[in-house]
């Protein structure tokens, strides 16, 4: 009786033994497939875009070495320019316009006098447009009466 049950086991456990080295065995053949067909597709997709007419990977290809080039040198561009940018300004409000601190002679062309520190608070000018101070929001007087 006892051993009945063990063969009835043993049968049961074997086929569940051979269940899963089937699974496996389909697993492993259908991924191994999969694959296959997938480099197939591949393949195949990469040599009709060789084969087509107009060259597409070389307009793919084209596309993105001057994409890079452009961002390449946009960047280059931007970080230079970020480089050169001075972190002090003189500014003349009549002109809106403002230079490097570093830069000598204390007059605008136009005849103003740069202002090197905003005259209320007393901080030096860290902008080059905008006629306000970028700390206490100041706006520099114009000295010039404006043409009508
Ligand atoms: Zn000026
Ligand atoms: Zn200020």
């Amino acid at each position: 009786m006892i051993q009945a049950t063990l063969k009835q086991l043993k049968a049961i456990f074997s086929d569940i033994r051979k269940t899963i080295v089937g699974v496996i065995f389909l697993a492993v053949v259908g991924g191994a497939g999969g694959v296959l067909y997938l480099s197939k597709t591949l393949l195949r997709v990469s040599t009709d875009t060789l084969k087509s007419p107009t060259p597409l990977w070389a307009t793919i290809v084209l596309v993105l070495v001057l994409g890079g080039y452009i961002y390449l040198k946009t960047s280059k561009h931007h970080s230079s320019l970020h480089s050169k940018k001075p972190k002090y300004y003189k500014y003349c409000p009549d002109c809106d316009v403002g230079i490097s601190a570093k830069t000598h002679g204390s007059y605008c062309q136009c005849g103003t006098k740069y202002l090197e520190k905003c005259p209320d608070c007393n901080k030096r000018i860290v902008r080059d447009s905008g006629r306000v101070c970028s700390f206490c929001g100041h706006v520099f007087p114009i000295n010039r009466i404006p043409v009508s």
